[in-house]
């Protein structure tokens, strides 16, 4: 089901779960800032996922709210996980969900990696 973005922040979410190591999650890349770690039904040959440490519902929360450096952090770990995966040559895409017409499922901030062949054009 598809989240409404604008609603207050849910511990309860799937990605707060896997943030306390409740759930496993198959990591590649944690710091201070962001957790990485393989969407468990891939899209791609290669499909990660992003999320920040923080509380946020959604890029438009993350943007509104975030501090700086927790946008700075969230960002270089974007760029780090796909250039430790060996990404930047022949490239990869970005998506960030964000409400209901985007049909954003989890309602905490992530950005999905894709990679691993040819994408296509963008869809809208
Ligand atoms: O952007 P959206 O909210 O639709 O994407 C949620 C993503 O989270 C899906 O690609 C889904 O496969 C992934 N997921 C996951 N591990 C879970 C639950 C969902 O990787 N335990």
């Amino acid at each position: 089901m598809p989240i409404d973005a604008t609603l207050p922040y849910d511990d309860d979410n799937i990605f707060a779960r896997i943030l306390r190591g409740e759930i496993p999650a198959k990591t590649v890349y944690e710091d201070e800032f962001a957790l990485a770690f393989h969407d468990i039904n891939p899209q791609a040959p290669t499909h990660l996922l992003v999320i920040p440490k923080g509380r946020y519902v959604s890029w438009d929360d993350f943007s509104a709210r975030a501090e700086d450096r927790e946008i700075a952090g969230f960002v270089r770990a974007v760029g780090h996980v796909a250039r430790e995966a060996g990404l930047v040559e022949p490239g990869y895409r970005l998506l960030a969900n964000c409400g209901i017409n985007s049909h954003q499922e989890v309602p905490h901030l992530h950005v999905h990696i894709f990679a691993g062949r040819p994408l296509g054009p963008m869809l809208a």
